[in-house]
């Protein structure tokens, strides 16, 4: 079977679509690291963490955070379905000021094994990624270096 010259990515959640266009590289944030996905690529199922993705069509790459979810490749198509993700371009920074914020306030308050000091830190994660992405996050012209 030829090599496909494209992917089809299709990035949702359950609010909205994210990306849905012909690319020609994925990049993912997998749960056991992150993961590049080319055309032609073998079937694969795969969970996500929270973290940057990116994809380039031509010159231009872009980015977006993603909170977890699956991804399914298929050698033309990527599949991502997340609970919550954002372009890069779409993020309130702050919002995400904010957030990391009061998850600090939490953090300082909390105990080591506390349920919230959990919860504070998952959103620290959530907010500190959001700022990373959005500080470097504006379409640009090269590849980025990871
Ligand atoms: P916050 O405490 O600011 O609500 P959060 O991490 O708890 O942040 P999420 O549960 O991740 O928020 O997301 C809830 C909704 O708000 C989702 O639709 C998400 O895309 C959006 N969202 C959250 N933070 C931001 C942000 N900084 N910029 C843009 N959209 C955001």
């Amino acid at each position: 079977m030829a090599i496909p010259k494209h992917l089809q990515l299709e990035f949702v959640t359950p609010e909205r679509a994210i990306v849905h266009d012909h690319v020609d590289e994925v990049e993912l944030p997998g749960e056991e690291g992150d993961f590049g996905v080319l055309p032609g690529h073998a079937p694969l199922l795969a969970a996500l963490r929270t973290g940057e993705m990116w994809y380039r069509k031509g010159s231009e790459t872009r980015r977006a955070f993603i909170a977890g979810g699956f991804v399914e490749v298929v050698p033309d198509r990527v599949s991502i379905l997340a609970p919550v993700a954002e372009r890069a371009e779409d993020i309130d920074v702050a919002r995400a000021e904010a957030a990391k914020r009061r998850a600090e306030e939490r953090l300082a308050k909390a105990s080591v094994v506390d349920f919230d000091a959990e919860r504070a830190r998952i959103a620290l994660l959530r907010a500190i990624t959001r700022l990373q992405i959005s500080r470097q996050g504006r379409p640009d012209r090269k590849r980025p270096r990871l």
